[in-house]
């Protein structure tokens, strides 16, 4: 991390300096997030990087989540928590899962044996851990970065809403109301002027059922035990993840959970039908300890404590937009008021997707917001969120059914040997990184795919690792890109360019700093830093003890901060391992070189040629 760019400072430096004392008013807002869980806690914690804006978010609850809830964290949500500043903390609390075993009846015994066991992250997927840790633990990380934040922001609890309308107000154009919840004494009701709202507010979302929305889907959903227990067993694979079918007792999911005792148990209930409720069916912590009693015999399970357990419902549902625009209107207005996670999508456990997606969701909304808020870009930036996260969602919600009939109570040997494939098939799918976003203002068209095979337009910006030409620290590529809000380019230079005035690199430098159509020359942002929208590196394929920092462009080297002090962090070399570097890990045509556009939520949004001047400046033109 970098840091004493505007002049030394002692203590910590992940805390950022708070703004100057300033007086905000809680009633007048530019974001109000309704929600502390994932999804709202991404958001929050995204807007806190910036103190310019004015964000509140506000919880019914009267504190944090203490215990439950989901517990699996897909590498690209480790990825994402990279860019916020804590992958390495969730790393060294959490259980890692790096193997899968299968466990089903032996054919006409009825006892269960061990199937298979496989790795579960392929090797090179990405550099961070298929991970396992408390969703109150991942809400506490959360909580300390916006409070380490400049804008030092902290939720306001207690605080239930009930009701938004759409004024006039040309500013702030959506007032909610919040009732303040107080022990034994009837709810006061406050206020909220807002410019955007965003209902993080789960499965039950007063926002979405305050926009007339429904969640459309199966109307029967499935009634879920899970418990977090601490107990003896002679289950030899108690500490691996673990998928068990059993002859004719039902079937278990097996999560290790962190700190090498507790385990987390999945066991798959029946189906609620009508307006029958989880609580209608009496299911009790001894109930779900029999259950998977059974499901494990011949294996004994003692429980010893239940940490947590509950049984909730889960229907495939999602919402038909995630945004207050109707179809029709898109043309002419844009949003103001937005849903995010659970409250516009639901599925089941059994793919360990309800956290990450509910973050990826807000991860995609909150640099849009940020934008245009900002004056960065134009309103008509936020209409991408409900078009690229819907799509997402119907992904998700047709893989969960799928899993759905494979991991059924009663099974088959040949199917739950098929759900064993499909699991292991679509592990790319659940650690988060087949994510792709379809061409629009903000992805490109993949017309120069070929220059970077392996950074795949409209998909994550996939790390590899080079080595920082001016310190000679080997680093992963994508910890550059920061939850910050910008945009970066990575320009891949050609055989032979070493920066040197009159090659590729050194042309493209000086089209961005000089040019007056260069999307660093907004007139926005003329009085911020030249790289406060966008952030420019470099990647040669000289080793770095032979590339030299004498020649390279002034904007690989600016001047930063109030002393002008020079960033020497942009440019990098490759390190080769076992014969390949970053340039033949990720297909980089090594002859021409390459400009890859990472959009600021790590996205890759364009490929195009280093020359493609015009392309580049089109292609910002058409948001910002
Ligand atoms: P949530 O985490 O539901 O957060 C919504 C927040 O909004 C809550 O803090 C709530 O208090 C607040 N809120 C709601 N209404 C209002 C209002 N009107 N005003 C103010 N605040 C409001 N997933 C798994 O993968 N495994 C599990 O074992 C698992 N267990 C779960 C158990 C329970 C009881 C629940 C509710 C969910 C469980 N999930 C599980 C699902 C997983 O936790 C969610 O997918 C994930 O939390 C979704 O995040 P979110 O931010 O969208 O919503």
């Amino acid at each position: 991390m970098q840091y004493h760019q505007n002049g030394f400072r002692t203590g910590d430096p992940r805390i950022e300096p708070a703004l100057a004392e300033r007086h905000i008013d809680k009633g007048v807002v530019d974001v109000l997030i309704v929600g502390c869980g994932p999804a709202g806690l991404t958001l929050a914690t995204q807007l806190s990087a910036f103190p310019d804006i004015i964000t509140r978010i506000v919880d019914r609850k009267s504190g944090p989540l203490q215990v439950g809830q989901a517990d699996g964290i897909a590498c690209r949500s480790m990825e994402m928590f990279e860019a916020f500043g804590f992958a390495e903390k969730v790393a060294r609390e959490a259980y890692w899962v790096n193997e899968t075993t299968f466990w089903r009846p032996v054919e006409g015994h009825g006892d269960i044996v061990r199937a298979d066991r496989i790795q579960d992250v392929e090797d090179g997927l990405s550099e961070f851990p298929h991970t396992i840790l408390s969703q109150a633990r991942v809400h506490d990380f959360y909580l300390e970065t916006m409070r380490n934040s400049a804008s030092r922001l902290v939720p306001d609890y207690d605080r239930k809403l009930v009701d938004l309308t759409i004024t006039d107000d040309p500013h702030h154009p959506v007032t909610a109301t919040l009732e303040q919840l107080r022990d034994g004494e009837e709810p006061a009701k406050e206020q909220v002027k807002a410019r955007y709202v965003v209902g993080c507010d789960g499965a039950h979302s007063a926002v979405r059922h305050l926009l007339g929305y429904d969640l459309q889907g199966e109307a029967a959903r499935q009634l879920w035990g899970v418990m977090d227990v601490l107990a003896v067993t002679d289950f030899p694979d108690i500490r691996l993840k673990c998928a068990l079918q059993s002859a004719s007792a039902g079937s278990l999911l097996i999560i290790p959970r962190e700190g090498g005792f507790m385990v987390r148990l999945y066991i798959e209930l029946d189906e609620l039908v009508g307006d029958e409720r989880a609580s209608d069916r009496n299911v009790s912590e001894q109930v779900l300890i029999e259950k998977a009693q059974s499901i494990l015999r011949p294996y004994t399970l003692s429980v010893k404590e239940v940490a947590w357990w509950s049984a909730y419902e889960i229907g495939q549902r999602i919402c038909d937009s995630f945004d207050d625009v109707p179809e029709a209107e898109k043309q002419t207005r844009s949003p103001r008021i937005f849903i995010a996670g659970d409250a516009c999508h639901t599925h089941s456990p059994k793919a360990g997707q309800g956290m990450n997606v509910s973050m990826a969701d807000t991860f995609n909304l909150g640099w849009k917001l940020a934008s245009v808020v900002r004056g960065h870009a134009q309103p008509k930036l936020l209409q991408t969120y409900s078009s690229e996260r819907q799509a997402k969602a119907r992904e998700l919600i047709d893989f969960d059914k799928d899993m759905a009939r494979l991991f059924s109570t009663r099974q088959e040997t040949s199917v739950a040997a098929e759900f064993q494939r499909y699991f292991a098939k679509h592990a790319r799918y659940t650690a988060g990184v087949e994510t792709r976003y379809d061409p629009s203002i903000i992805t490109g068209s993949g017309q120069y795919q070929d220059l970077a095979q392996g950074f795949q337009t409209g998909m994550r910006f996939h790390s590899a690792p080079v080595i920082r030409l001016a310190d000679a620290k080997p680093v992963h590529l994508a910890h550059t890109i920061k939850a910050d809000g910008r945009w970066r380019l990575f320009a891949f230079a050609g055989e032979g360019d070493a920066g040197e005035p009159g090659g590729a690199i050194s042309g493209l430098m000086e089209f961005l700093l000089n040019n007056p159509v260069s999307p660093l020359r907004r007139p926005e942002t003329e009085n911020e830093d030249v790289e406060a929208f966008l952030d420019v590196r470099a990647v040669f394929q000289q080793h770095h003890r032979t590339l030299s920092l004498t020649y390279m462009p002034e904007l690989l080297l600016p001047e930063t901060g109030r002393y002008g002090l020079i960033d020497y962090e942009k440019i990098f070399c490759p390190v080769v391992k076992n014969d390949h570097d970053i340039f033949d890990l990720r297909s980089i045509n090594r002859r021409s070189g390459a400009l890859v556009i990472v959009r600021p939520d790590q996205y890759v949004a364009h490929v195009l040629p280093l020359d493609a001047t015009h392309e580049l400046s089109e292609f910002f033109l058409g948001f910002a």
